[in-house]
């Protein structure tokens, strides 16, 4: 018969990832009823296991969704029924080839499709690739590698990196994940402005003031500073997950929804992009502090981290996209751990009202009243509009209202974890939420020389008060270029 089959290996299936993200979200693609009929699922890393062994492990982190518990357990121990572990190691074909002979069995004759994701550390990913593809490639179907972040740590790296995938991958099968590609409310970008005649002719410099890009974690590194010390908030946030929303919010209209085309305009706006200067950046490190009787640590505590580290845990950047659409509106985008909150959200300032009637209601400050659409990643996924909105009563008051649209209040489904999207994606062979690697390139090109200046001219980061709001340098950075962080305001 040649009806198909799809083999999944996940290689450094005794990892974190792992056991948080992949085998969950492949549980939830089984139960969705996404997997095609006939799938095999494997686990591949040093450590000894048993096919139980690993079913157990797995077993404890899989869970149902809030509105589809029946047979929730019954679907879960079928799932099990069709995980497997294969001990090996990462550099060795013939590890490999034992691999491939039991992805045969399980195949059964069917043509054989096979996704391998590569969970495991970077300095290993080439050695992994060459022997998987030589060793365990499909023989008469497709192959195709899911790759993690870090790609390289500059422009060089990141090169090298793609030359070495390139030698064993073609383009095609190379999946470069990120997965804030895969989260909901980013994917919904491209249905906002596409699909909303309202807000389509503002999309541009005309009417948009500047847009921010802002991420916070509300926890350190604790303990696991290791990777972190290496690559920095930048490398870590920035370059990658940031930057590919920026791209997609700033796209020009895509020739149609395929991968490639749209792949082709945020690969535009990159290299349209201005290389960042160092004087606007601004760099942080989170420093102890002792609140309520709780002392948190510095970044430096983390036993992991080198004592003297410059590593930033915290970066504001102001970009520029010089193109006719976005000549001279900043992006500003800020991340950083260890901040008084944990959020993901972009926010788009709109200008000041011309001739505005009621100025004067609003005293000096014509910043309170300009329009601004905040769009919340996580947690809580929302879409807010603010609007100048008259105060009920005799008088006459303005105030600055939302238009809201919270999820969890409209839509009663729970959103899918990003991963399940992208598997989903890779097995269907649908590249649009992976990177290129000329997306890749232009991102590196973009960050690489001012990551080398804060290196070579050793920048002290300026330090922040864990659980603050980071340094004060940021405020500073985006006051020269009049904006005003939007996430000070506090909203519902
Ligand atoms: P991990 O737990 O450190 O490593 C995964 C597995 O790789 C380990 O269980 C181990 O398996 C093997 N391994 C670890 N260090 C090794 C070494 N030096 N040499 C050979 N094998 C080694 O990594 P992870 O947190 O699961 O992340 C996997 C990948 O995803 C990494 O590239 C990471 O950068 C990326 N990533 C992780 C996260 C996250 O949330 N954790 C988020 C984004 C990206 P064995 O010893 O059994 O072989």
């Amino acid at each position: 018969e040649n009806e198909s089959s799809v083999s999944i290996t996940v290689v450094g299936a005794s990892g974190d990832l792992a056991k948080k993200k992949i085998f969950p979200a492949l549980f939830a693609l089984y139960y969705e009823d996404c997997l095609p009929k006939h799938f095999t699922i494997y686990g591949y890393a040093r450590s000894k296991m048993t096919d139980a062994e690993l079913r157990n492990m797995v077993s404890k982190t899989l869970t149902c969704r809030i509105d589809k518990r029946e047979n929730c357990s019954e679907k879960m121990d079928q799932f099990l029924k069709r995980c497997f572990y294969h001990s090996g190691q990462y550099d060795s074909e013939d590890n490999f080839s034992q691999l491939d002979k039991k992805l045969k069995k399980h195949e059964g004759g069917r043509v054989s499709n096979r996704l391998f994701y590569l969970s495991i550390p970077p300095n290993i990913f080439t050695e992994a690739v060459k022997c998987a593809s030589l060793s365990a490639s499909s023989y008469n179907g497709w192959t195709r590698v899911i790759v993690e972040k870090p790609f390289g740590r500059d422009s060089e790296s990141s090169a090298a990196l793609t030359k070495t995938l390139k030698q064993y991958l073609a383009e095609d099968q190379i999946f470069r994940i990120d997965h804030y590609l895969g989260k909901e409310l980013v994917e919904n970008l491209s249905v906002l402005w596409f699909a909303n005649l309202i807000f389509e002719p503002l999309w541009s410099r005309r009417y948009i003031r500047n847009v921010q890009l802002i991420f916070s974690e509300d926890f350190g590194t604790e303990g696991r500073g290791g990777y972190f010390d290496n690559y920095g908030i930048i490398r870590d946030i920035m370059q990658n997950h940031l930057l590919q929303i920026l791209a997609l919010f700033a796209m020009e209209t895509p020739v149609s929804l395929d991968a490639e085309d749209i792949r082709n305009e945020k690969v535009k706006v990159l290299r349209s992009m201005r290389p960042l200067r160092l004087e606007d950046v601004v760099v942080g490190q989170y420093k102890s502090r002792s609140r309520g009787g709780v002392t948190y640590p510095s970044y430096t505590d983390d036993k992991t981290v080198p004592k003297d580290s410059l590593t930033p845990t915290f970066a504001a950047a102001a970009l520029f996209i010089d193109n006719a659409r976005w000549d001279g509106v900043p992006f500003l985008m800020k991340a950083g751990k260890a901040l008084h909150d944990r959020r993901a959200e972009i926010r788009v300032q709109f200008r000041h009202v011309p001739g505005n009637l009621y100025n004067r209601n609003f005293g000096t400050d014509l910043d309170r009243a300009t329009n601004e659409l905040v769009i919340r990643v996580q947690p809580g996924e929302a879409i807010f509009l603010k609007i100048n909105n008259k105060v009920p009563g005799l008088g006459m008051r303005l105030d600055r209202s939302n238009l809201n649209l919270h999820y969890a209040a409209r839509y009663s489904k729970e959103i899918p974890d990003a991963y399940e999207r992208l598997l989903l994606d890779a097995i269907e062979g649908e590249r649009r939420l992976f990177i290129r690697s000329d997306e890749l390139d232009a991102a590196w090109a973009l960050f690489t020389p001012v990551l080398a200046e804060l290196e070579e001219k050793k920048i002290i980061p300026e330090s922040y008060p864990y659980g603050s709001r980071g340094p004060v340098g940021a405020h500073y950075l985006a006051a020269r270029y009049n904006v005003r962080w939007g996430d000070l305001d506090i909203e519902q």
